[in-house]
Formats: C-alpha cells, structure tokens, sequence
C-alpha cells in the first residue's frame, strides 16, 4: 500500500494532505506515516514468524520518540549505539530486555547505564572493549551477556562510507581473532557469553554477501559449540536495501527465508537489526521553494531544507526523488534543487525536471531513515518540525527549533 500518494492532484500522507501539514507546522518537516512504519516492522516480523527471532530496529536511522514508541509497541527490540539512544528507547516505552547495544567506542558510563537497565546484550567489537566490559560490570556487581560483533570481511557492494563488514573497516573482530577471543570471554568475570553477530553495511541491494557473511559467523558458532560453547542467538544485523531511485533490493521474505535456510536446523535464535528498510519509506522531507534561480549552465529551486536537514545526498551523492505536493500542468524545467546553506554541496536533488513557481511545496521522497537523525545545526539553522500521520490525524512529535534553542547552552566571556 502506497503511504504517500496523490489524490486528485495532492500529495498525501495517509490520509492528510501534505500542504495542509505545511499549513499548521511550517517547513522544512519530516513528515512520516505510522502505517508505513507499522507495516513495515510486522513484514520483518512476519518474514521470520517459523524461526525463533527478534527484530531490533536500529535506532539511529531515525530516533523520535514517536517513531520508537510505535514500534515499542509493536513489542519490537532496539539496536542503540549510544547511551543517549539507550534513554530514547526508554523514554518511548521500550523495553530494555530487548535492547542490543553496537558501536566500537562505548564508555564505561555507556556500560553502566545499559548493565543497570538490564539490556539483552552488548554486541562487543574489541578485544580492548571486552576486558574494559568485563570490568565495568564486575565492579558493580552484574553480569553482562555479550555477542561479540564478528567482521566478515565480506563486500557488501555498496557505497564505501557505509560498508561496514570488511577488515579495513574499523567495525568488529577479525573473524580469525575471534575463537580466541571467545576463549577469552568465558574465562572473564562479569563476561557472558550469549551470542555472536555481524553488520556488514548499509543500503545492500543483494543478499548473497548477507548470506556470505551469516555463513561465516555459523562457521565460528559451530566451531564454538564444539568446544562446549553453546551460543544462544546470531545477530544478522541491518542493512537491507530499499528503493530510492531504480535500485531492486530483496523483498523482505526472500532475505528471511535464505537467511532461515543459512541457519538450517540449528535451534538458535535469530536478532535482525534493520534501520532503513523500516523508516526509510516511512517518511518524507516537506520543504519550499524560496527562489527560481535560472542560470547559463544549470538552474536552481533555492528551497528552504537544506543539507544540515538532509545529509544523505551532500554526504554520500544519494539519489531521493522529488515530487511536487500539488502537481502541476506547466512546462517542466529541469532543476537543481539546493538548500541555502554556503556549500556547493549542499544539494537535495540535480536536474529534476519539474514545474515549480515560488511557493510551490515539494516533497523529498524516501527521507525518513538518516534524514532527521543526521541533521544539524550548520548555518544556525534550527531543526525541522517532525509530524507523525497517522489515519486522518496528525501529531507533532517533534517541535520545529527555535533560534533561542540554538544559543541556550553558551555564553560569552564576563
Ligand atoms: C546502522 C546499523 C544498523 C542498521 O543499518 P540499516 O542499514 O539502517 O538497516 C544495524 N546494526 C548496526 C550495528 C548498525 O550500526
């Protein structure tokens, strides 16, 4: 089902027109569809239904307390990497026992704050992160159940900022290390082991390399359960692709029924971490055009979101498509779509070919995973407003900044 779609010429969310959400809140907004999201977290849970499984939506792709309180209460677990994505799925009714806790630079107070909540585990990245882990949780009485995050080396054929599963990439244990490390582990206090996982990368439009590297991880597993190390659940981490432009990733069920099949009878449970596949068609970019500027070699729609609201494509060269809230019969015109910020980078979309007038609204398609999450300040430019769709009803879930927000914290010299 289309979650953004045109009635008689408007763009909707479900069932409430965008220009009528720009109306109330203004622009640039994030505007998502609980629907979207819903659906789309019980297509994963569905796709693993025969095999013992919890889907950890990784936080990071987009963190609104809204967002993480509709899935929360969808029953489903959270992938954080912070402590402050700890306390975000908290606040939005999360439950902590199904919390899994990545990233390669976790503090010490990072690792108090999960032990105390009592999260499910630490995905451990470092021989380094272990030993200090294993510390932390001895000194305050507690024990704390780790996976370790193993690194394949598997090319995930994608953008090289977001491949994460190879041996120069600063991401997990060197598949060789890890046997030893394991050994390590269950000589440590403080130091459960429970599983083992892998995050190969972002925006993968193929499963082999995911079946690759799920290969790999039940190569070690078997390995340990050999020598009496028995794992409870493989992680199988995030990265399932979804379609900005013309890409064909799999459909959810194919990837969960070859992933299935990787497990083959092996009576283990199976964490899923994704991120974008679940937000990313959820949400959209609202945003206004400000100036036509038409120009000798290029022309350009200045609109009011900028690349401080969405980083992906000054960042990575993504592709989002643009379409008009109201659509429009004129003569198109092909269009660079960019932001007032002063970067050359700072580029929503290049050479659209619209019908744009000043005023006119227009949507920055596939926008709600890494959209609101990855944005700043630059430029002192406040936040958008975030709106949540839901039926016929909108919801502010997150108030547009205002400029005192964004000096609250200094202060000049006496
Ligand atoms: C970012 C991340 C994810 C989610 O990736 P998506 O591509 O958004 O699905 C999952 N696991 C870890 C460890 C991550 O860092």
């Amino acid at each position: 089902m289309a979650h953004f779609a045109y009635r008689n010429g408007e763009l909707h969310a479900e069932d409430v027109p965008l220009a009528r959400i720009a109306g109330r809140y203004g622009t640039p907004c994030y505007v998502y569809s609980r629907a979207a999201l819903t659906g789309a977290w019980r297509a994963w849970d569905g796709a693993f239904a025969g095999h013992d499984h919890l889907v950890c939506y990784a936080v990071k792709a987009n963190s609104n307390l809204a967002v993480l309180n509709i899935l929360a209460r969808l029953g489903s677990g959270f992938d954080i990497v912070s402590g402050g994505e700890l306390a975000r799925v908290l606040a939005a009714g999360g439950d902590a026992g199904r919390v899994v806790f990545s990233g390669v630079g976790k503090s010490a107070d990072e690792m108090r704050q999960a032990l105390a909540a009592g999260i499910l585990c630490f995905n451990v990245e470092s021989a380094a992160e272990l030993s200090r882990l294993s510390r932390v949780a001895a000194a305050c009485g507690r024990t704390a159940a780790v996976s370790l995050r193993i690194n394949p080396d598997i090319d995930a054929r994608t953008h090289p900022y977001i491949a994460t599963g190879l041996k120069q990439n600063k991401f997990g244990i060197a598949w060789e290390e890890a046997l030893a490390l394991y050994r390590r582990a269950r000589e440590l206090p403080g130091i459960a082991v429970t599983g083992a996982g892998c995050h190969i990368g972002s925006q993968i439009t193929e499963i082999g390399p995911f079946v690759a590297a799920l290969g790999r991880i039940l190569e070690l597993a078997d390995a340990l359960r050999a020598e009496g190390m028995v794992l409870g659940h493989i992680d199988a981490g995030g990265g399932l692709g979804i379609r900005y432009r013309d890409e064909s990733p799999p459909r959810i069920a194919d990837y969960a029924a070859a992933l299935v099949e990787g497990l083959g009878k092996r009576p283990v449970r199976l964490l899923l971490e994704p991120g974008r596949s679940l937000a990313g068609p959820a949400g959209v970019l609202v945003t206004r055009v400000e100036y036509l500027k038409r120009g000798a070699a290029r022309n350009f729609a200045v609109v009011d979101a900028a690349m401080n609201d969405l980083m992906r494509p000054a960042l990575y060269d993504a592709f989002h498509e643009v379409l008009p809230v109201a659509r429009a019969a004129g003569p198109q015109t092909e269009w660079d779509i960019v932001g007032p910020v002063c970067e050359t980078g700072d580029f929503l979309a290049r050479g659209r070919s619209l019908a744009l007038a000043e005023g006119d609204l227009v949507a920055i398609m596939t926008a709600g995973a890494y959209g609101m999450s990855m944005s700043s300040n630059y430029n002192s430019r406040p936040r958008a407003a975030e709106v949540v769709v839901d039926g016929g009803a909108m919801h502010l879930a997150r108030e547009r900044e205002t400029v005192a927000d964004l000096m609250a914290r200094e202060s000049i010299l006496p």
